[in-house]
């Protein structure tokens, strides 16, 4: 285990159950969807489960980025949006949306993304999050499929990070206390 870390909360193999779970209730809903379905990674952070969740969906899907900013430095949310990068089409008319978070807190930033396609003519758009932290929830916004819920900690790992680091350990865990001290 990796020094800073305090404690795991998910393992390697819970984190593939959770995605193997989310990806069949994704594959039943939208079997027959018409159009195109396209996953909407939110980066940095959603990158290795959108990764993992699109070879585990039995239909075809696209792919495309966004980068939005909320938190500053630290563990603290801004409850500030800002959109850094934005998907590269502008017709959204025959796209169904899935928007995959690693991570569901307060819950501004799938709201915001959510309405905002929403806006912009998307034929639909779902969300899905790896976890779901309820406890921090101050925007009445729940993800149509939700991982794994957990407790309101702060935490790394499986592509998230704290101030950069940590996004490459293949499990989720806590940090040690004194990490955040530095
Ligand atoms: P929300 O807008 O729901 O408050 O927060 C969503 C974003 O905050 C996530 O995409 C993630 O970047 C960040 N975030 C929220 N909780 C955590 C956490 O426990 N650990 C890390 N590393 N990021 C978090
Ligand atoms: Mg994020």
């Amino acid at each position: 285990m990796n020094d800073s870390i305090e404690r795991i909360l998910f393992t390697e193999e819970e984190i593939k159950e959770a995605t193997a779970k989310v990806a069949s209730e994704i594959s039943r809903d939208y079997k027959d969807a018409e159009g195109t379905t396209v996953l909407l990674c939110i980066l940095k952070g959603s990158l290795v489960f959108c990764s993992d969740l699109m070879r585990k969906l039995d239909f075809p899907t696209e792919l495309e980025f966004m980068k939005v900013s909320s938190y500053g430095s630290g563990t603290i949310s801004s409850g500030q949006l800002n959109i850094t990068l934005d998907i590269s089409r502008k017709d959204l008319s025959d796209i169904n949306i899935i928007i995959v978070e690693d991570i569901i807190d307060t819950g501004i930033t799938l709201s915001r993304i959510h309405d905002m396609l929403v806006k912009r003519g998307a034929k639909s758009v779902k969300t899905v999050a790896l976890l779901n932290n309820p406890a921090r929830r101050g925007t009445p916004y729940e993800p149509d499929y939700s991982g794994l819920f957990m407790p309101n900690e702060f935490v790394v790992g499986y592509g998230l990070d704290y101030n950069e680091k940590f996004r490459d350990l293949p499990y989720i865990g806590v940090l040690k206390p004194e990490i955040y001290k530095r």
